[in-house]
């Protein structure tokens, strides 16, 4: 069957995003309600360690006293140093910006290839926008990736019309007739270029946000990259204070900060609380999607480790043989002495979906050879996550 006359209404898309966004945080405003948590609307600032006030948001001020506090502040856009690149949100934009563009742009420049860069410009360029991405890295998918996935994902975006220029540095972005235009130089230094776009997406990464929190009334700490030092109880520098998230160490991601926030409310309230950090997920939502846990390849072989490595592609597997999205593989590292799982790196589809099997492999320290040997329904993606444990044991049967 051939679809004909198919068109994007991007109105109705970003409609549908707003409504999903909407939904979601209202579900979270009943949680609060059913849970009897107050949900005070207003900016805080510390007072004292055990006082902040708040300017709410319908005006005038509060103050909240209390015995504990937890600090979840986030993150914020990292800007362009040097102050070169003045986000406007229209036409050089953050990822706030990138959700919100009102039309397609011809052509678009992403500056950094870490995962904001390659969801958005990815987004942009099905929905058919010329898009470059601009990395200063020799690889792209920011850091914990997979060299191997890495390449393979490169590979597989530039098939779908992104173009990558690696190994390079940009320098400034001026806004001229309608149009940006920026300045890049190869990363060590070198001739400078001219890159032309309509709208430019700043993708650098994300630093903490503790803007107008006064957390130095409070005695709390910060190290020299702007993160709330804590220790292993998620204490900062004053004890009843703790801290969780994107604003303290760690990679920035959601489902990190909400194991955090459960680990310190359990401190509080029983004095025991806990984060397996090797066992947390990362998911790049393109696609296909990329995910994984646990440890790379690269990073076992600088701690001088030994391992073997399983991979299935997923051209073998009857499910995405079927769906005809078939692009990828999942690779299993275990450790060679003793089978143990060490890392799972998937990319393909439903990756995201998919990584959590890894998850649960690596938090409860199975071997490749039990994963090997747990049925795995079929047609199903995850018959491949199977064949790649079969694969870093002993053999794939389907391969
Ligand atoms: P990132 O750190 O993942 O990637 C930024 C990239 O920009 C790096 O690869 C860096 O080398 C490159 N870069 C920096 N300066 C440059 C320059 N002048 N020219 C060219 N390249 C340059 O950051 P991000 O993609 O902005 O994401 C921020 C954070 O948000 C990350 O911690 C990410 O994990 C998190 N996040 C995660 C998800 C997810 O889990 N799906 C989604 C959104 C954001």
């Amino acid at each position: 069957m051939v679809l004909e006359g198919v068109k994007l209404n991007l109105e109705n898309m970003l409609a549908a995003k707003d409504n999903a966004v909407t939904g979601l945080t209202k579900g979270i405003e009943f949680l609060f309600k059913q849970n009897k948590v107050d949900y005070i609307k207003g900016t805080a600032s510390f007072v004292s360690a055990n006082k902040i006030s708040v300017d709410l948001l319908d005006g005038g001020k509060g103050e909240v006293d209390s015995k504990n506090f937890v600090i979840a502040t986030g993150s914020e856009v990292t800007p362009f140093p040097g102050g070169g690149i003045p986000i406007d949100e229209t036409q050089i934009v953050s990822s706030t910006g990138a959700l919100s563009l009102q039309r397609v742009p011809e052509k678009m420049v992403v500056i950094g290839g870490g995962i904001i860069g390659l969801e958005m410009g990815s987004v942009w360029s099905r929905l058919g926008a010329e898009v470059t991405v601009v990395e200063f890295l020799g690889g792209i998918g920011g850091a914990g990736i997979d060299e191997e996935v890495a390449k393979q994902f490169q590979r597989l975006l530039t098939k779908q019309g992104l173009k990558f220029k690696l190994n390079t540095k940009v320098l400034s972005a001026e806004k001229k007739d309608g149009k940006v235009i920026l300045k890049a130089e190869a990363a060590k230094g070198g001739k400078e270029e001219s890159l032309e776009a309509d709208v430019v997406l700043v993708a650098i990464g994300r630093r903490p946000y503790v803007e107008g929190l006064n957390i130095a009334a409070a005695g709390v700490e910060l190290d020299n990259r702007g993160r709330i030092i804590i220790d292993d109880q998620f204490n900062t520098s004053t004890k009843n204070i703790k801290c969780i998230g994107d604003v303290t160490f760690g990679p920035m991601l959601a489902h990190k900060a909400e194991e955090e926030g459960i680990a310190a409310v359990e401190y509080i309230k029983t004095g025991h609380g806990h984060v397996n950090y090797n066992a947390i997920p990362s998911v790049v939502y393109t696609h296909p999607e990329v995910s994984w846990v646990g440890k790379t390849e690269q990073e076992l072989k600088a701690e001088g480790v030994k391992y073997n490595v399983g991979k299935f592609l997923f051209t073998a597997n009857s499910r995405a043989k079927t769906n005809l999205d078939s692009d990828g593989f999942v690779k299993i590292i275990a450790e060679k002495e003793t089978d143990k799982v060490l890392g799972v790196h998937i990319i393909g589809p439903n990756a995201g979906e998919m990584i959590g099997e890894g998850v649960l492999a690596i938090e409860y320290g199975a071997s490749a050879e039990d994963i090997a040997r747990t049925s795995h329904a079929h047609p199903t993606l995850s018959e491949a996550f199977k064949e790649a444990a079969m694969a870093a044991y002993s053999k794939a049967i389907h391969m």
